[in-house]
């Protein structure tokens, strides 16, 4: 693609870099993507080991996503949908809690569920009417962590801790609720407005149909950029390309160490993930196609679920995958002398029966900077007027906000070249 002032360069093909990426696509401007490793995707990527495919830490998929409906051709998806609710471990059985307005043959379980009061199950409905008006992500105006916005919203102990507690743990990735109750109302409306799903291929399904939207030579892989200088770009192989519009796409620490100017705020809080994985002859010890919750208050997991279920292409023919994710506290093996996965495999064996005992282990996946922390109405950076910066830490931490950002980065250069 020949330099023109026309051309905008971009750093990181991650969903953010991609999403640029597509935009000035569809305006007709020039884009080149470089990015450090050997494929699309950033955070999101799946690999395969012997036959299963094992995404890069636990993710889902909201198809009611805004940006996402307009990114991605849902058809080229495959997308498997969970079922609404969940399993709720308790420390002694697993409870069903359903949502009963998307599951109406299990209105009676939920009715009945000792999970949560009747008040509670009035209040999961004020909750939905409530959240339907948060279409786009806006900063709670009382500035309430989303714990204490449930509790003021009347909800019981009861509930916080059986349900939303570790729900909103493995979406959040922070143990506390700390995260903005905005942030939590925008998400809340989504899983309720639409499914929760896997893609058949795995994760790495949308930044490969976003790819697939780009011209083939879009991408230069193995290309990490080392510095930006005033019109040229450095990268670690030597090589230096001239040029006069940037977005850098990368993840927040890489853009800081890059753009140290641009950053006000020298704080990097990021939130970890650990997803285990296991894998065994037959089918899920459950039939149902919902996330397993611990709400025991004991032990490492926090969520359990069966890809392979959803998506049959998980797992090879007449086998099962089984995803644990760890709560967000755990960080190493050191309490028990046993290692993380020895008693996580103890805990899958209190839970489903003495068989988890024979899960075959196949991966684990500790990602210290899973996700940024979610900024109360975003961060404000110095940039000269020919760069931009995309990444989901610039809007909020998700799949959705990645998308966003690069839409919005784009959109700024789109603007000035009309
Ligand atoms: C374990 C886990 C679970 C998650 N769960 C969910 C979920 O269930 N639902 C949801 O919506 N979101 C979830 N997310 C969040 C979502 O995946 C991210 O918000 C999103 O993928 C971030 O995309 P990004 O483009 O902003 O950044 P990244 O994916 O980090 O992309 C940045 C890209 O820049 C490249 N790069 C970095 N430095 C350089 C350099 N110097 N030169 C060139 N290239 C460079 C990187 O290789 C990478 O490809 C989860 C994330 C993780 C990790």
């Amino acid at each position: 693609m020949g330099e023109s002032s026309k051309n905008v360069h971009i750093i990181g093909a991650g969903l953010s870099g991609l999403a640029a990426a597509y935009e000035l696509e569809k305006a007709n401007i020039g884009y080149h993507l470089y990015e450090a490793a050997d494929h699309p995707g950033g955070r999101v990527w799946t690999d395969e080991k012997d036959g299963f495919l094992l995404d890069r830490g636990f993710q889902v998929f909201l198809s009611s996503y805004p940006t996402a409906r307009v990114s991605f051709r849902y058809e080229k998806l495959h997308l498997k949908p969970f079922q609404s609710g969940a399993l709720v471990w308790n420390g002694k059985k697993l409870l069903p809690f359903y949502n009963a307005l998307q599951h109406v043959e299990k209105a009676v379980s939920t009715l009945t569920s000792p999970l949560a009061t009747l008040r509670d199950k009035l209040l999961v409905l004020k909750l939905l009417m409530h959240c339907a008006r948060s279409k786009t992500v806006t900063p709670d105006t009382e500035g309430r962590s989303t714990l204490t916005f449930l509790k003021q919203f009347g909800f019981s102990d009861t509930i916080i801790n059986s349900f939303f507690k570790p729900f909103f743990q493995g979406v959040f990735l922070e143990p506390d609720l700390k995260t903005d109750a905005g942030y939590f109302r925008f998400l809340y409306n989504r899983f309720s407005s639409g499914k929760a799903c896997l893609p058949a291929n795995g994760m790495r399904a949308l930044p490969k149909e976003l790819a697939s939207r780009l011209q083939p030579d879009a991408i230069t892989y193995h290309k990490a950029l080392r510095q930006i200088e005033s019109d040229s770009l450095l990268f670690e192989d030597g090589s230096t390309v001239p040029f006069q519009s940037l977005i850098v796409a990368t993840d927040r620490g890489t853009a800081r160490s890059l753009l140290p100017e641009a950053f006000s705020d020298n704080e990097q809080t990021t939130h970890n993930a650990y997803t285990l994985y296991f894998s065994f002859q037959g089918l899920p010890p459950v039939k149902e196609r919902v996330l397993t919750l611990n709400s025991s208050g004991k032990g490492l997991i926090n969520t359990i679920c069966f890809p392979s279920q959803l998506a049959p292409s998980y797992a090879p023919q007449g086998h099962s995958l089984c995803s644990v994710g760890l709560h967000p506290s755990v960080m190493n093996d050191s309490e028990s002398g046993l290692s993380v996965k020895d008693r996580a495999q103890q805990e899958l064996a209190e839970i489903f029966g003495d068989e988890a005992k024979e899960w075959t282990f196949l991966a684990e996946y500790h990602i210290p900077h899973a996700l940024p922390r979610y900024i109360l109405g975003g961060e404000t950076f110095c940039l000269p007027p020919h760069m931009r910066l995309a990444g989901d830490y610039t809007t909020h931490p998700s799949i959705e906000g990645a998308l966003l950002s690069g839409k919005n980065a784009a959109g700024y250069f789109i603007k000035q070249f009309s």
